[in-house]
């Protein structure tokens, strides 16, 4: 067992975790930043930014996210490409397992752990993962080249997707299961103005059809969600975009969460209901969500840790 005695152990590899890890080094800290199943977070798997700050030009997510990686490491994180396994609150140092065999004993703890896409989680929907039914856009989106192509959902996300989308696809068609889209007026205008997109609305899937040997993808059935009414259309690739949900489970039972299971935090703060351990992020945001509020509560975690171990120890 490789034991390592540390200040702040950073849980999550988002703008959150990176942004808590460049202050907390920069405090001397010495932290120690496990990254998770998908370093880097939700950015990678974004292409074009244009709203988080300090760029004049459009950035692309993927390397946003190299670049804090690199700062972090630059300002003394000690970086590990790893997945926390178990964590015990009960006693400070608190106690934490990865799943190469480390142990972590950390003064406190900064849970950066974000969010992961929501399904829609019909059968058939398990059925064609990866096999035509994707909720990565950008990670998907290239293997659909002059194909016919669907998003679900009517947030920022879809929309985006759905925009995204054209570059590749033939035709996209966003269904969304009510009439008005939850997305930003100038997204909403983008997707009205784009040719190739048609929008279905008050629709919802209610089953994913294709072929078995191999799996390929080839229709959807919709249900219109004011008259029941069916119907089918020929599609190849169907993108679900319809949220998130934060990446707790490893804290259930340990620290107090609400009732979609993002964690609580103190006013004005990212203290936990465990004094040393705090959330920042998408894992305790369910309202903002953005790059450059994660970073921010990131800040924050990290001068609320130094505090807390410059007066506990
Ligand atoms: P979201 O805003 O929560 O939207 C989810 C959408 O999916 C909603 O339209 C919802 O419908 C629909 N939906 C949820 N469950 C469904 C189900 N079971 N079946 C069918 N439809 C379902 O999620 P998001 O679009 O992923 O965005 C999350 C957050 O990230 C938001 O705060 C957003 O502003 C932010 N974001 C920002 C940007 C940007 O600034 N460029 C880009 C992406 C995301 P209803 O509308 O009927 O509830």
């Amino acid at each position: 067992m490789n034991k390592i005695e540390n200040n702040v152990l950073i849980i999550g590899s988002g703008p959150a975790g990176y942004t808590a890890a460049i202050y907390a080094a920069r405090a001397n800290l010495k932290p120690h930043l496990v990254s998770g199943l998908e370093p880097g977070g939700q950015l990678t798997i974004t292409t074009d930014v244009e709203n988080y700050p300090g760029f004049g030009d459009v950035i692309q997510g993927p390397w946003l996210m190299e670049e804090m990686k690199k700062q972090a490491i630059n300002v003394g994180t000690v970086f590990h490409n790893d997945i926390v396994t178990s964590v015990n609150f009960t006693n400070n140092p608190f106690v934490s397992n990865t799943e190469s065999g480390k142990e972590f004993i950390s003064k406190s703890i900064i849970i950066a752990t974000g969010a992961q896409a929501r399904w829609l989680n019909i059968e058939s929907e398990n059925k064609f993962k990866g096999f035509g039914i994707s909720a990565c856009a950008t990670c998907d989106g290239f293997f659909f080249k002059d194909q016919k192509v669907m998003v679900i959902g009517g947030g920022n996300s879809a929309v985006e997707e759905a925009i995204f989308l054209t570059k590749f696809a033939s035709k996209v068609i966003l269904v969304h299961r009510r009439d008005t889209l939850r997305a930003e007026k100038i997204l909403q205008d983008r997707l009205f103005k784009n040719k190739k997109i048609e929008v279905i609305w008050n629709n919802k899937v209610v089953e994913f059809i294709g072929e078995d040997n191999p799996q390929t993808l080839k229709q959807v059935i919709l249900e219109n969600t004011k008259n029941g009414k069916k119907l089918t259309l020929d599609i190849n690739g169907a993108f679900i975009a319809i949220g998130h949900d934060p990446a707790t489970s490893l804290f259930k039972d340990k620290l107090d969460m609400d009732n979609e299971n993002y964690i609580i935090t103190k006013n004005d703060s990212t203290e936990t209901s465990i004094k040393g351990v705090f959330a920042a992020g998408d894992v305790k945001d369910k309202i903002f969500r953005q790059a450059v509020t994660a970073a921010g509560m990131g800040c924050m975690a990290a001068l609320e840790a130094e505090k807390f171990i410059a007066e506990n120890n």
